[in-house]
């Protein structure tokens, strides 16, 4: 593969950021990586674990010559973030994020936007119940759809950052901000809703019918519980951020819920099968999409 950025600053170096530090590596497609984190136990794992060239703890040091500048911190810190990194950019550089919501990026990141700085918002499908360094691996972004922004960002500047992003084995896919909240309160933030409920009610549950819970989960809760173990910081952001789509999406998942429920009561075993029919035809065209 050939460079793409000669020089790109990581802040934020938890599993998404130290991820994007070993695929951009692996790919060969940057000669120089600066990583930058607020908290000192993760500056002292990314020095051991040997993830970038140059580590800053303060991180308007480190975007300074940066071709690339990639946000990769919780949704609720990018805005304060890019008011302090902005103005030691340099210029026509490229800056990005990573967070899970886009609107509120957006409207957070635009009071502090300068006009010789390329603005290019992104989102990687792709991630882990982990969080940190240490959780970071370089083929996590393989075959991952990587959603960008261009908004009104000159097409070959887009197409560069297009292919930043093959280097590090993403598909890219071009949307908006709005439609991109959409999809993702239905397609990630409300299973995850669902499952830190689930568990939640687990938990809630009496004493030796929580053991038991715990003792004979089968498949299904024991899936709820890895999705219930994402990071409590990332996803309070999320839901803080993405709140009206979210909302919007719960209002239709309670509908259709009250619909099975009520099958349920009446014994209306046909209404069960046929939604059930219809939901294992989803899952095989995930599979087919090699997205599973
Ligand atoms: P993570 O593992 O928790 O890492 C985030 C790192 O950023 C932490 O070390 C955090 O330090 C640091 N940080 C927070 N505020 C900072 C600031 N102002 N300056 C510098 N560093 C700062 O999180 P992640 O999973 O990599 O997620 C990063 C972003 O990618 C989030 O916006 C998330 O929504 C998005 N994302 C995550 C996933 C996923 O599955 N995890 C998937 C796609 C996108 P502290 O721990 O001290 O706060």
């Amino acid at each position: 593969m050939t460079v793409i950025y000669d020089k790109i600053a990581i802040i934020g170096m938890g599993l998404i950021g130290a991820s994007l530090a070993l695929a951009s590596r692996r790919g060969g497609i940057v000669k120089e990586i600066i990583g930058s984190d607020i908290d000192p136990d993760t500056a002292a794992a990314v020095a051991r674990l040997g993830l970038t060239d140059h580590f800053e703890t303060d991180a308007a040091l480190a975007v300074d010559d940066a071709d690339l500048v990639i946000m990769a911190v919780p949704v609720g810190a990018i805005g304060a973030l890019a008011q302090k990194i902005m103005p030691k950019m340099k210029p026509g550089a490229v800056l990005t994020d990573t967070g899970s919501t886009k609107t509120s990026v957006l409207r957070d990141v635009a009071p502090h936007l300068r006009d010789d700085i390329i603005w290019l918002p992104s989102h990687p499908l792709a991630g882990t119940e982990y969080s940190g360094p240490e959780a970071g691996f370089s083929s996590l972004f393989d075959g991952r759809y990587w959603l960008v922004l261009p908004g009104d960002v000159a097409p070959d500047v887009v197409a560069k950052f297009d292919s930043f992003l093959q280097g590090l084995g993403a598909v890219t896919e071009h949307m908006s901000a709005d439609y991109h909240d959409r999809v993702l309160a239905l397609t990630s933030h409300l299973p995850h809703l669902i499952a830190y409920t689930i568990v939640g009610t687990a938990v809630d549950l009496e004493q030796q019918l929580k053991n038991d819970v715990i003792r004979f989960s089968a498949s299904g809760f024991r899936d709820f519980t890895r999705i219930a173990a994402s990071d409590p910081v990332m996803w309070r952001d999320v839901f803080m951020n993405n709140d009206a789509a979210v909302l919007e999406m719960l209002q239709r998942f309670s509908e259709d819920l009250s619909y099975l429920q009520r099958a349920i009561r009446w014994h209306e075993g046909d209404k069960l099968e046929a939604l059930f029919t219809r939901t294992r035809e989803i899952r095989r065209s995930i599979i087919d999409a090699g997205q599973d």
